[in-house]
């Protein structure tokens, strides 16, 4: 018998696939952290103490499946039913199931529009991962050249009110433009199939969007603890929703996907909301502060309503910059993807690291 690669075992489909890139973990000690939109200030003191609290003998149960007293607790603050709450193992698993509820594989169906997952172009990366790893039919829409909404009917919209599934990231990601609750419940009342607005760095924002979840019936909002929350560690995210939708979404959920000490860490988190509206505060100071500072030496900023700017450097291109900073041990993120390249993400870390990337940019300017 013909000896296969261990890689031919499986499906030509997912050989295929490019997989995610995430944004680098390095181990290297004293490198500055700005590019993958982590927190920089640590979660509150109330949080580590009752995770550290709940790691005893109990780690040998099953967490409970369905997050039940963190459900109410997310329900009470949003105005809600539990039954409105889905909670993920942050919101990527979310995203996941919603693709895998929402959308057929295209292989399965001769209708097109069934498989289609919609997202705009540039978006949070992942969605065509996902979308490509279920076998759905990617629909990139793009956006305006200054990451606006673009028109979704008349002439030379591409904008499909009946795709399956629609991926909105807003406030949007690369970009940080943030959109108004006016214009996404235009986009939702278009829009025949569900619509995920995945308001990952909606605490960043001055609107969010979360009425128009509890108002449609097609209509799921995506919150994460990863960014405002200092959780991306723990993973956990929810969706918003109506009760029929979320039951099905939960369907296809992995069993106990959101485990227990992700659960104590959120529930200690929604207990301390006044840590986290301070470092919030923090944050959307330092990415003013620094959005004006970059501005003054010559970089484009793009206006945000997130924990990074988008940035064109000058000078050198983006991606000249992004070595030259890593060799000075600062780390921010490039993407190559057309709309992209001539830009620089950087995540807004402490007062301190903004300071310490001013200065480097400064040198950098002068060599
Ligand atoms: N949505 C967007 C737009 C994001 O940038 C991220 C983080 N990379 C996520 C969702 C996922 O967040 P998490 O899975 O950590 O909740």
């Amino acid at each position: 018998m013909a000896r296969r690669r261990a890689a031919e075992f499986v499906r030509p489909s997912v050989r295929r696939l490019d997989g995610y890139v995430p944004g680098e973990q390095p181990g290297r000690a004293r490198l500055i952290k700005l590019n993958t939109n982590e927190n920089p200030y640590p979660p509150s003191p109330e949080v580590l103490e009752a995770v550290s609290g709940a790691v005893d003998e109990r780690l040998r149960l099953y967490p409970d499946a369905t997050a039940s007293q963190l459900r109410a607790r997310l329900a009470r603050l949003h105005g809600c039913e539990p039954e409105n709450i889905l909670v993920g193992n942050g919101s990527d698993e979310l995203l996941a199931v919603c693709i895998r509820a929402c959308a057929e594989p295209a292989r399965s169906t001769s209708r097109v529009r069934a498989a289609t997952v919609q997202y705009f172009d540039p978006s949070y990366s992942l969605y065509p991962v996902l979308v490509d790893a279920h076998g759905a039919r990617r629909g990139p829409v793009a956006l305006e050249p200054d990451f606006g909404l673009p028109a979704l009917s008349g002439p030379g919209a591409s904008w499909d009110a009946r795709a399956a599934l629609s991926l909105v990231t807003t406030p949007n990601a690369p970009s940080g433009r943030g959109y108004t609750t006016c214009e996404l419940g235009a986009l939702c009342r278009a829009t025949e199939g569900v619509v995920v607005l995945d308001e990952a760095y909606a605490d960043f924002a001055s609107e969010h969007a979360l009425e128009l979840a509890l108002r449609h019936r097609h209509v799921v909002v995506l919150r994460t603890f990863s960014k405002a929350y200092s959780l991306c560690f723990q993973r956990i995210g929810y969706a918003i929703g109506h009760a029929e939708l979320l039951e099905q979404l939960m369907k296809v959920r992995d069993s106990y996907s959101v485990n227990g000490l992700a659960q104590v860490a959120a529930l200690a988190t929604l207990s301390d909301r006044r840590y986290y509206a301070n470092t919030i505060k923090r944050i959307v100071a330092s990415r003013e502060q620094l959005a004006a500072r970059l501005g003054e030496l010559g970089f484009g900023v793009l206006p945000s309503e997130t924990n990074f700017l988008l940035v064109e450097p000058p000078g050198r291109s983006a991606e000249e910059w992004f070595h030259e900073l890593r060799e000075r041990r600062i780390l921010v993120r490039w993407f190559s993807g057309r709309r992209v390249r001539r830009y620089l993400r950087i995540t807004i870390g402490t007062e301190e690291e903004i300071e310490r990337l001013v200065r480097e940019v400064e040198r950098l300017l002068r060599a």
